[in-house]
């Protein structure tokens, strides 16, 4: 018979890390770009006061556990303050991107029955274009100080945050709530229909943080400097912000300026160690430090994910600037990172070529996820680098159910992805596509991805963006996209040539369109739909 454990039943909880990172490295540091450019500094333990005043300042509105806080924010203090404060007392942080079409915004404010939205000041606009569409939302906090605070002609009325925290204590008593509560919530792009929300509980965010604290996935701990350029409206920017204060390490927060000139900076100058962005953020960064002639002095390593980082890219960083590349693979509907790239010694003793392929795949899954990859009539295909098919996951933080589906996402306990993918004998998985992504000419599959990493490997070429397109004869025919760097010059016959040597003849792009830039979507990612709405004919009639 089975022995029931003997240990506590503790349960994981956000309040927790804040009050762990608080005892443990109260003194550590939080450095924040604000909204006007200056630089906020002050420590944990006054986060923690903070956060613990807000807590209050919401159930003074007559808020409650279970209501919903939007935020439309940038990965900012006030920001952070919220993170804790809202999940903290058995509330749901909505984080919502800004960078979504304002109906967009309405539709999932109201979706998420909002009570309170706090915003950033740059986001007034936004929220006066938007407020009269959202009629539940009570109160639109501005995170800022009462001498910022912006007026919306027309629009509702506003609180500044800092006046609104300012007479409460400083001392809030967090609820000790179930783990499986719900803690924060955040909508998928939504490239085509309403946009999804995912409910993550207090235990999965903890879960995931915890697991991106991993030597084989970050490797954080009280001696780094980690800077989140992931946003803290896309899935909770990884769950950064939490795994800073369970680790110890100092945070550094670079508001609304991503520009690679302004984080080169702040790396520089707060001796940043490690980071976190998708690979857009990456190659604006390696350009301005190749084009400047300058070296990182501090960094060491950096989480790359969200689409796939080309080879050439993790060579850079690795060979030119000794930054080493952690690349992971996750979605929203996966709370943050659920595969890394996690090379043992026999893969690091490989030459850096093949060490650069295994980097460039998106890796193994972290304890507590489980892979698999499946065919059309869902059955398992092997592990052995080729067999590609639909990715399924499952794992301690993973959807279930997207907020007020009546039914389950999960088929047979596992949530499909839709993305397309290969895992190896040594677990291993790469994506090769998103099934909406992939070319199928003449019934075999081209990879996108695979086309743009070529190109990108060309040292004219800045971004490359590849899709399918309908074709008479083959189905689909590849179109690719590039933007080229500052000053170059490049025809269509030499993209061809070089990527000749890189992949199969009939994979080679019927088309290259040379553009000045990519449609690009608020997490950063090419908007391959905009690309497919303005050049999906192209080869019909041929
Ligand atoms: P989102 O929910 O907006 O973060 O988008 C998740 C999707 O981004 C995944 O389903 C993948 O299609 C894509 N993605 C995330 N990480 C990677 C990666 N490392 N390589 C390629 N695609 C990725």
């Amino acid at each position: 018979m089975q022995q029931p454990g003997r240990m506590m039943d503790r349960p994981l909880l956000v309040s927790a890390i804040l009050e762990h990172g608080t005892a443990q490295f109260g003194a550590q540091q939080i450095v924040s770009r604000e909204t006007d450019g200056s630089l906020h500094r002050y420590t944990f333990t006054d986060l923690a006061a903070r956060a613990r005043q807000l807590a209050n300042a919401l159930q003074a509105l007559g808020l409650k556990a279970g209501s919903t806080v939007g935020s439309i924010a940038w990965n900012n203090h006030r920001h952070l303050e919220a993170y804790y404060a809202v999940s903290g007392s058995g509330m749901v942080m909505h984080t919502c991107n800004p960078r979504l079409h304002p109906e967009q915004l309405a539709y999932i404010i109201n979706h998420a029955d909002d009570e309170v939205v706090l915003f950033d000041t740059s986001f007034a606009p936004l929220v006066k274009a938007v407020a009269a569409h959202c009629p539940r939302v009570r109160h639109w906090v501005a995170l800022c100080g009462e001498t910022d605070l912006p007026t919306l002609e027309g629009g509702p009325a506003v609180l500044a945050v800092d006046r609104l925290i300012q007479a409460q204590s400083d001392r809030f008593e967090w609820p000790e709530l179930d783990e499986k509560t719900g803690a924060a919530l955040c909508y998928t792009s939504g490239t085509t229909g309403h946009p999804k929300g995912v409910l993550y509980s207090h235990r999965a965010l903890c879960l995931s943080a915890l697991s991106a604290c991993l030597p084989g996935v970050l490797s954080l701990w009280a001696q780094e400097t980690l800077l989140p350029v992931v946003p803290m409206f896309h899935i909770n920017a990884w769950c950064l912000p939490y795994a800073a204060l369970i680790s110890g390490a100092k945070l550094v927060l670079p508001g609304p300026r991503l520009d690679p000139a302004s984080l080169y900076e702040l790396m520089e100058s707060e001796r940043v160690t490690v980071s976190a962005g998708v690979p857009t953020i990456w190659m604006g960064l390696i350009q301005h430090v190749e084009q400047h002639q300058l070296r990182f002095s501090t960094m060491r390593r950096t989480g790359v994910g969200g689409s796939a980082m080309p080879k050439a890219l993790i060579a850079k960083f690795n060979d030119v600037y000794g930054v080493d590349v952690r690349h992971g693979w996750g979605m929203t509907e996966t709370t943050a990172i659920a595969t890394m790239s996690n090379l043992g010694p026999d893969e690091m003793a490989r030459p850096a070529e093949e060490r650069h392929t295994l980097v460039g795949k998106q890796g193994k899954s972290v304890f507590g996820i489980e892979i698999k990859v499946v065919d059309e009539n869902g059955t398992t295909l092997p592990r052995d680098g080729v067999s590609q098919g639909e990715l399924m996951v499952r794992g301690q933080w993973i959807v279930e159910r997207y907020h007020k589906a009546e039914r389950s996402a999960l088929v047979e306990g596992w949530f499909p992805t839709g993305d397309i993918a290969t895992i190896d004998a040594q677990g291993v998985m790469q994506i090769r596509d998103r099934t909406k992504d992939v070319i199928k000419s003449g019934g075999e599959w081209i990879s996108s991805i695979d086309l743009e990493n070529a190109a990108v490997a060309h040292p004219a070429v800045a971004m490359a963006a590849v899709i399918g397109v309908k074709h008479p004869r083959w189905d689909e025919r590849p179109l690719m996209f590039i933007v080229l760097k500052p000053g170059q010059e490049l025809s269509k016959q030499q993209v061809l040539d070089f990527l000749t040597e890189r992949v199969a003849k009939w994979w080679l792009p019927d088309e290259v369109l040379f553009v000045d830039s990519l449609p690009l979507g608020g997490t950063g990612k090419v908007q391959k739909n905009e690309l497919r709405h303005q050049h999906g004919g192209v080869f019909e009639g041929r």
